[in-house]
């Protein structure tokens, strides 16, 4: 879809940062760059963007491409790189079985990429054992969703931030994290001086300049704060009673267990935290914004589900203005959520441990092989390939030898995996690096396909430029193999609408199952109307067509209702003793993505942080002995980095905040993911990247 702006042809295709998913225009300089606008008519963005946005057409320079397949590190034609990527899976797959092979893939995918290495794994291979990078960004709030909902399905809209009263953000850095959301939120409360904003994090933090209240709640806190909010609740008579008898079971367990939990817990005043009680309890519209802080927890489900109860309870959810909202980390985290891109998930919501679902989707494949239940979850998934369970491994478009916890352990862990593949845009990533095949893939703007925001709504990302050298898009890859597997009519795609328009008919599966998330009427869409899809939300149909979920009940556990879960406070799983007595918090900074391998070629987005850091509070600096600017070296039991030492009171004391994105190619710091220990919540999988434990010294000490 092209669009006139400023006299010239403009591209109209979507950011792949963040997973707030605005619209862009991008119109091509000739020298390989592109001028960025906004997209007035976008529904996530409406003519704003964020920093990121505006310096997308800094990024797409071909240097640092990887431009032909690499076999052992010699360049190769795709015809050899495919062959043997083929013939060692299948000899894998004929020796040890389908789960000696993985997939590990990314939110950076599109959905029709997802879609195809879903069916090939799922389908063909007959493994479950493909996971996602998205693993360590929302697979919590996926647990909770299913747990309280029946289906992981996010109820609200981005227009519910500007229409509420009270908009809580926890664990959301949503200033640096989801700036153009932010941004709407800065709007709206200007224009309605009465709405308030809290902000809970242990972080004083941009967002929280904007919010009447910061709560620096506790590491691991938020439980024990939800769970008196669902007592004081029921104390004042707050429950919604009618809405509750209708949609909702478990109260009286949820508020048992709410009851026995102790305040305390969260690290708050009994000052601070009847304010909050009292604002939440007494505000009809309600927003509870969630992210990375609650998600990235060894208790990070049950994190989500005191947060849904409350929203529960009390009926605010659904409407105008209320509801529980999980923002998503990155541009399609939300498509592969759809698209059954994680180890326990089914395409289209349709669960992988329900018979009924898995059957379907085989006789709509055709498929001669299915699981029988979930796949390795990230953590577990690089643990198989350390022991050696894993032979053969398939990263596509992600770089976990950085952003994994215990990173230099899953580097080693890859390195010695008997065959791995890697697909990217360039070969000086730390994962390309160890690879024994790489293969070149095409980037954001010289790709075609769909991707899903926070919000339901998918829109059309659109290529711009054309693929650089041999560079193959990664859908077109997977089908490759795939033919080379023996698979080939299943996968004999020959354009992305074309998978769009199988992935929309196999919705229609599960639209029959009961399930809304069925767009099963675009499964005739001509390629030229692919092309012109204007963004849209799901549900396509019903009542609530592209709108929001719960108002009226129709949840999707057998009995229609809701659950309400009993959970209780548990600390995060590292505890901080005299050998490694800090918390180290992880996280981003407002003007890098993931482990810089886009965002770092523009140096205006460098101006912004150069240089990793270690953000420290000034007491614990001077009983170190860091001076400001010096380098401090941080250690755990899992890993050592060496930071520039950033003296703060934004972090409380006992508490130290890092960066995940520099790698030990863009600072020699090494990598900050190594200290992060792979603690994960049971339910979810999702390692907790925000409360490890770690000793610090000044540089000259060590
Ligand atoms: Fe891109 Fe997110 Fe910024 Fe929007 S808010 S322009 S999607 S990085």
């Amino acid at each position: 879809k092209l669009l006139q702006v400023e006299g010239r042809l403009a591209t109209c295709t979507t950011c792949p940062y963040c997973g707030v998913g605005c619209g862009v225009n991008a119109v091509p300089d000739g020298m390989g760059g592109l001028t960025i606008t906004a997209d007035k008519t976008h529904p996530a963005n409406a003519g704003r963007l964020c920093s990121k946005g505006t310096a997308l057409g800094e990024t797409t320079g071909l240097e640092d491409r990887l431009l032909t397949p690499r076999i052992h590190g010699r360049e190769a034609n795709w015809s050899d790189a495919l062959d043997l990527v083929a013939a060692k899976f299948r000899e894998t797959i004929e020796k040890h079985g389908p789960d000696s092979v993985a997939f590990y893939v990314s939110g950076q995918l599109l959905t029709e990429d997802y879609y195809v290495a879903n069916k090939l794994m799922k389908g063909f291979i007959g493994s479950a054992n493909i996971d996602t990078n998205s693993r360590l960004c929302m697979a919590s709030s996926v647990a909770g969703h299913r747990r309280a909902f029946g289906t992981d399905t996010v109820p609200g809209l981005y227009e519910d931030l500007e229409q509420a009263d009270l908009v809580v953000l926890t664990g959301s850095n949503l200033a640096w994290c989801h700036p153009v959301l932010f941004q709407r939120l800065v709007a709206a409360k200007k224009a309605n001086p009465a709405l308030k904003v809290v902000n809970i994090d242990p972080r004083r933090t941009a967002t929280s300049e904007l919010a009447d209240l910061h709560l620096a709640i506790a590491p691991g806190g938020d439980v024990a704060l939800f769970n008196a909010l669902l007592a004081h609740l029921a104390d004042t008579g707050r429950l919604e009673r009618a809405y509750i008898a209708a949609h909702v079971n478990g109260l009286d367990e949820a508020l048992a267990a709410a009851r026995a939990d102790d305040p305390a817990a969260s690290g708050l005043s009994e000052e601070e935290i009847a304010t909050f009680l009292t604002l939440w309890a007494s505000t009809e519209r309600v927003v509870t914004v969630y992210s990375q802080g609650v998600n990235q927890s060894s208790s990070g489900t049950d994190k989500v589900n005191a947060i849904l109860n409350c929203h529960l309870a009390t009926g605010r959810i659904g409407r105008p203005g209320t509801g529980p909202f999980s923002v998503t980390g990155q541009p399609n985290a939300m498509g592969g959520r759809e698209v059954g891109g994680l180890a326990n998930m089914l395409a289209c919501h349709l669960d992988i441990e329900n018979a009924e679902h898995r059957a379907a989707v085989k006789e709509f494949w055709d498929a001669p092989a299915m699981p029988e239940g979930p796949g390795l979850k990230a953590v577990d998934l690089f643990r198989a390939v350390e022991e050696g369970r894993i032979k053969a491994l398939w990263i596509i478009c992600t770089n976990p030898a950085v952003s994994m916890p215990e990173a230099d352990r899953v580097a080693t862990a890859i390195k010695d995996c008997e065959f791995t593949v890697v697909s990217d845009l360039t070969a000086e990533t730390d994962t390309a690096r160890l690879a024994d095949v790489l293969l070149p893939a095409t980037g954001w703007a010289e790709k075609d396909g769909t991707v899903t925001n926070s919000e339901r709504c998918i829109s059309r990302q659109r290529a711009i430029l054309p693929a650089p050298g041999a560079a193959r898009h990664d859908w077109r890859i997977i089908c490759d193999v795939a033919e080379r597997m023996g698979f080939g009519a299943a996968f004999d795609f020959t354009s992305p609408a074309e998978i769009f328009r199988e992935y929309a008919a196999l919705s229609g599966v599960a639209g029959r199952l009961g399930l809304d998330f069925d767009i099963s009427d675009l499964s005739d869409l001509s390629d030229r109307d692919y092309d012109a899809l204007e963004p849209f939300h799901w549900p396509r149909a019903g009542t609530r067509q592209g709108g929001r979920f719960f108002a009226e009940g129709g949840f999707y556990h057998a009995d229609g209702k809701a659950r309400l879960l009993a959970v209780t406070h548990r600390a995060p799983a590292s505890v901080p003793c005299a050998e490694y007595p800090f918390r180290l918090n992880t996280g981003r900074v407002r003007d890098h993505w993931h482990t810089m391998t886009r965002t770092a070629k523009s140096p205006r987005l460098s101006q912004h942080i150069a240089e990793p850091y270690l953000e420290i509070h000034p007491a614990d600096a001077a009983d170190l002995g860091l001076a400001p600017a010096s380098i401090a070296e941080v250690t755990s039991r899992q890993g050592r980095v060496l930071l520039r030492v950033l003296i703060s009171e934004r972090v409380q004391r006992g508490q130290v905040f890092a960066p995940m994105h520099w790698t030990g190619e863009t600072a020699p710091c090494g990598r900050v993911d190594a200290l992060v220990a792979a603690n994960t919540d049971p339910l979810s999988g999702q390692p907790e990247s925000k409360a490890s434990t770690v000793a610090i010294r000044p540089m000259e000490a060590s």
